[in-house]
């Protein structure tokens, strides 16, 4: 569904897990420390980007690891680590929702 992608489309790595996929297959997260962080599954906002890939695995445990203080500080979120665990599992809901069907156990 996807027409435009090209085959030089740069790769970026899922913090995560550590894999690395291009970016379309990525979620972004853009933000820059002070002044919020939010998803950016269409990667259009300026700042720093973090990848994750668009797994349940993936989403869930960055999610639980920016809502702990040390997890957070890795990218020097503060308390908007878990205001973005929060907008992250939101973004995840819809988007789970939106390709149900297609889930595996
Ligand atoms: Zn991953």
């Amino acid at each position: 569904m996807t027409p435009g992608v090209t085959p030089h489309s740069p790769e970026r790595t899922c913090v995560q897990c550590g894999r690395t996929a291009g970016k379309p297959s990525l979620l972004r997260i853009a933000g820059r420390p002070g002044s919020g962080w939010e998803p950016d599954p269409e990667s259009r906002k300026p700042g720093r980007g973090i990848y994750l890939c668009r797994a349940a695995e993936c989403v869930g445990k960055f999610a639980g690891r920016i809502r702990t203080a040390k997890g957070a500080a890795r990218w020097k979120m503060g308390v908007e680590g878990s205001l973005l665990a929060d907008k992250v599992s939101a973004w995840w809901a819809a988007e789970s929702e939106r390709n149900a069907g297609g889930v595996d156990g």
